[in-house]
C-alpha cells in the first residue's frame, strides 16, 4: 500500500483512545468534521463526497447493505483525506471493491480510486486488530468459518476480509 495512505490511516486511528470492533466509521468521519447523509442516489451510485466552502458532506446510498455503506462511508472519508485538494465533488458509481470505475477513468482518476479503496480496507481492517483477531481463532483461517467471524467481528463484506486478509499476506 501507498505510504501516505498508510499514513493517513494510522494518524487515523492512532488517535482514537481505545479502538473498539467493529470500526465506528460514522463518527470517525463526524470527527473529521464531515456531515453524512443517507442519500435517494438512484441504483448505480453508491456514494458520493461533496465539498462546498470547506464543508464536507459523505452522501451515502441508503438502499444499499450496512457493509456496503460502511465501506462507503470509509471509501469516501480516503477521498477528503487523500484527495481534497483535487475536487470539489467526487462521485462513485456501484464502485465494485478494489476495482476502480469512475467515469473518466484516466489512469489518475484509476489511482485515486485504489487509494481510496486501500484507504478504507486499512481503516476499516486496521492491521494489528486483524492480526490480532486471526490469532484468536479457532477455525483454520481459509476456511468459511473463519472468515464469516472476522467479517462479522468487523462489520465488512467476507470479500472484502478475504481481499484484506490476503493483502496482508496472512492468507494466499
Ligand atoms: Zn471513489
Amino acid at each position: 500500500m501507498n505510504k501516505h495512505v498508510q499514513q493517513a490511516v494510522e494518524s487515523i486511528l492512532n488517535s482514537i483512545p481505545e479502538l473498539q470492533l467493529p470500526i465506528n466509521i460514522e463518527s470517525i468521519a463526524k470527527s473529521r468534521g464531515i456531515l453524512i447523509k443517507p442519500y435517494p442516489l438512484g441504483d448505480d451510485v453508491s456514494g458520493l463526497l461533496a465539498i462546498e466552502n470547506g464543508k464536507a458532506v459523505i452522501g451515502v446510498n441508503h438502499t444499499e447493505s450496512k457493509v456496503r455503506r460502511r465501506f462507503t462511508i470509509a471509501h469516501e472519508l480516503g477521498h477528503y483525506e487523500l484527495h481534497r485538494e483535487e475536487g470539489k465533488l467526487f462521485v462513485d458509481k456501484n464502485f465494485k471493491m478494489f476495482r476502480s470505475q469512475t467515469s473518466g477513468n484516466t489512469p489518475h482518476n484509476q489511482r485515486l480510486e485504489q487509494e481510496a479503496n486501500a484507504f478504507a480496507a486499512a481503516i476499516l481492517m486496521p492491521e494489528a486488530l486483524v492480526k490480532q483477531e486471526a490469532a484468536k481463532l479457532e477455525f483454520d483461517l481459509g476456511s468459511e468459518e473463519a472468515i464469516q467471524i472476522l467479517s462479522k467481528k468487523f462489520d465488512v463484506s467476507s470479500t472484502a476480509m478475504c481481499i484484506r486478509l490476503s493483502k496482508l499476506g496472512i492468507l494466499d
